[in-house]
């Protein structure tokens, strides 16, 4: 049985009068050690969401409780900021000449120092950093003070880790340690996780929740699959895939008859066959990804996406038959 560590009951932010720019209405629950994640395009709201959580921005109006207890807001703390929770920040805070194992044990106190060198060295383990215990962080790759400031966050053993966008700095390979990373913090010390990203890829591989935002607007939330398979809007489809949305009228050209407004696919949706038939695509453009290509099809004026899971095995101006698996229909 899953426990409820934060709820959010009509929580909303507006900046000012005039606009509506902020959150608004906002209900959600997030259980506790689950992995969340908030997924929105830039500007729906999610920096001001994880900051309400975090008590370090006041809501206009709602309640905000976590633990049972309301979340005290930045005016009726002297730090503002909850206690029980920690916000890593994306220019890691560090001292940036001191020592790996002094950045880590100067977030406890000096009471008992045998404990403090002990749960340092462990936090250092976890990690993989321990080899670099005395080394300064100056000598340290990106990708190396990124740990250490994980280790620094969690090394107090908060009840939830917050990040906003903690991968937008990062290459990809880094990008993949740092999932790993949250990921296993978040399993092996039931740390909370309530992350912000732009990329819905993080949200998808990491969360077990899925909040989506949009004007400030929270307006759907689910596990990751099943909001990707069968999303309540469009938006959420083209945030979190390569999904592409016709008008009814140019999805009847391509043999679909819908009776909403709009019919939106998947590229792994559409099936291609190189069997004749009246209805082909010329293959505009052909995007390489890796282990897939992106085909852009184009049939009468109208453009669509498919996943080709055997790259080089077709190329551009060719006709190919295309048979679509699936598609959703949207008013
Ligand atoms: P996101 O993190 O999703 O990009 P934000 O939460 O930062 O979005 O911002 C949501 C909306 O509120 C945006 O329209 C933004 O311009 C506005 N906003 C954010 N912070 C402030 C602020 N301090 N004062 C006024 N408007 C703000
Ligand atoms: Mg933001």
């Amino acid at each position: 049985m899953s426990e409820t560590i934060i709820t959010l009951k009509d929580v909303s932010k507006l900046y000012s009068q005039e606009s509506d720019a902020g959150v608004n209405g906002i209900n959600l629950t997030i259980d506790k050690g689950s992995f969340v994640a908030i997924v929105g395009e830039s500007g729906s709201g999610k920096s001001t969401l994880l900051k309400l959580i975090y008590g370090s921005l006041a809501p206009s109006s709602g309640d905000l409780i976590f633990k049972g207890e309301h979340i005290p807001g930045p005016h009726e703390k002297l730090i503002p900021g909850h206690d029980a929770m920690k916000m890593l920040s994306q220019d890691f805070d560090l001292n940036l000449y001191a020592k790996v194992y002094e950045n880590i044990e100067s977030m406890l106190s000096n009471e008992n120092v045998r404990e403090k060198k002990q749960r340092s060295s462990e936090m250092m383990e976890l990690l993989g950093i321990q080899s670099l215990a005395d080394k300064r962080i100056v000598e340290l790759s990106g990708g190396e003070q990124q740990r250490v400031a994980l280790a620094r966050a969690v090394i107090t053993e908060p009840d939830v880790l917050l990040l906003d966008e903690p991968f937008s700095q990062l290459d990809a390979l880094l990008k993949i340690q740092l999932r790993a990373d949250l990921k296993r913090l978040n399993t092996e010390l039931g740390i909370t996780v309530i992350m912000v990203s732009h990329d819905p890829v993080d949200g998808l591989t990491l969360a077990d929740k899925m909040f989506i935002l949009k004007g400030g607007l929270l307006i759907e939330s689910g596990q990751p699959a099943a909001i990707y398979e069968n999303p309540a809007h469009t938006y959420t489809a083209r945030l979190l895939g390569n999904a592409f949305v016709l008008p009814a009228g140019e999805a009847k050209v391509m043999g679909i008859r819908s009776k909403g407004e709009n019919v939106m696919i998947y590229p792994e949706w559409v099936e291609l066959k190189s069997s004749w038939s009246s209805r082909r695509y010329e293959i505009e453009e052909i995007f390489f990804r890796g282990f897939y290509e992106d085909l852009l099809l184009v049939h009468k004026g109208i453009r669509i996406h498919a996943m080709n899971t055997k790259p080089g095995a077709y190329r551009k101006g060719q006709g190919v038959q295309v048979s679509i698996k699936r598609y959703l229909e949207f008013d």
